[in-house]
């Protein structure tokens, strides 16, 4: 096996990385479903948008894959962002770089790659767009033409994130570090201590933009089931999957957490009940009407949701107290229901 070289800029292009604020980020809904969209059209098992870190690799998306990072010693796309060419591997089997790397060995068993280095504005690659199969592969002109332009997509996407308002005010609130420690690796969504920092902040917010802070609690029904009858990996793709309905249901501005097990928490900014009630029947809906794949076969499972809003002066803990009251509720009165607190 050969480790990857590093960039001869490798300093100036960590710099600009870092500035970009996208590790340790929570799952970005628009690069989600752009990963899906590649995944369907060259029919691979894994599409994933890797980042290249200090001594890593870290997934900023990723679908078919069930690990947030790898080391960069191992990573195909450490030695992809070193040509500004795609880096195509047939058959890992036929390449001395890659014949007895550890991931074309065991788990995933990688034998076609295909990476197209990501470019920030500068011109310096901060990661990639790659197709990963356990099966050899090879792609047509055509194909490799279309994957570059779906890459160039992606690059776009994140040139317009880097200078939106949103990224300016994530690196005004959290720190990297603190980041890092506030992300559900199995989701990639913000987890219990991520939901307690934002939660004041939310309500400010609210209060400045005079609308009103709206909470969610969502808890999949009968979940323990999947892991009962399915197993526990099936379990653990339906919260993936569910993250992602969730995510795609609520606008770019709410706030999506894991607060624990099967329990989805969402701060919102709403102006009445009204909005919060129509986003809570979006969720709702989103989980029914189409069941989750998993490995083994599709699965259906339906979400029950508490709701609340915050009344004037209500400290926001209490506003998540009647939430989870509610919710309770919607399953005494039969779950896969909105209950909202009166
Ligand atoms: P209800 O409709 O009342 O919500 O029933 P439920 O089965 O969904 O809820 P219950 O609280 O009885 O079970 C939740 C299960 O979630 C139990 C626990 O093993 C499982 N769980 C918690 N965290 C994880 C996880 O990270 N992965 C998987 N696969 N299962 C988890
Ligand atoms: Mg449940
Ligand atoms: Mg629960």
């Amino acid at each position: 096996m050969l480790s990857p070289e590093m960039p001869c800029d490798e300093v100036l292009r960590q710099q600009i990385l870092d500035d970009n604020e996208l590790l340790d980020t929570p799952a970005d809904p628009y690069l989600d479903t752009l990963v899906r969209v590649v995944r369907e059209v060259f029919a691979v098992k894994t599409v994933l948008i890797s980042l290249i870190d200090h001594d890593r690799q870290w997934f900023k998306s990723r679908i078919g894959l069930d690990i947030t990072e790898t080391p960069r010693t191992i990573s195909f796309c450490a030695h992809a962002i070193l040509d500004t060419q795609p880096l195509i591997v047939e058959d890992t089997y036929n390449d001395l770089r890659f014949h007895d790397n550890p991931v074309v060995i065991n788990n995933p068993q990688i034998r076609f790659y295909a990476g197209q280095p990501l470019f920030s504005e500068e011109g310096q690659p901060l990661g990639t767009l790659c197709l990963i199969d356990p099966a050899p592969r090879q792609l047509s002109d055509k194909q490799l033409r279309l994957f570059i332009d779906m890459a160039v997509l992606v690059e776009g996407y994140l040139k317009l994130r880097h200078v939106s308002a949103q990224t300016e005010q994530l690196r005004a609130a959290l720190s990297r570090e603190q980041r890092k420690t506030m992300l559900d690796p199995l989701t990639q969504l913000w987890n219990r201590a991520g939901l307690d920092h934002f939660l004041p902040r939310h309500q400010q917010q609210a209060d400045e933009l005079g609308l009103s802070l709206g909470v969610l609690f969502c808890d999949l029904d009968y979940f323990k089931k999947v892991n009962d009858n399915h197993g526990h990996a099936a379990g653990d793709q339906v919260l993936w999957e569910t993250a992602r309905r969730i995510s795609a249901a609520v606008r770019p501005q709410d706030v999506v957490t894991r607060s624990g097990g099967e329990e989805f928490v969402v701060l919102l900014l709403v102006h009445d009940a009204h909005e919060l009630l129509q986003i809570a029947e979006r969720i709702r809906n989103t989980l029914s009407k189409e069941p989750v794949e998993t490995d083994n076969q599709p699965l259906h499972l339906t979400i029950s949701i508490g709701a609340a809003l915050r009344s004037a002066g209500e400290p926001p803990s209490s506003t998540m107290k009647r939430a989870d009251q509610a919710l309770y509720q919607a399953k005494g009165n039969g779950r896969n229901r909105v209950e909202f607190a009166h």
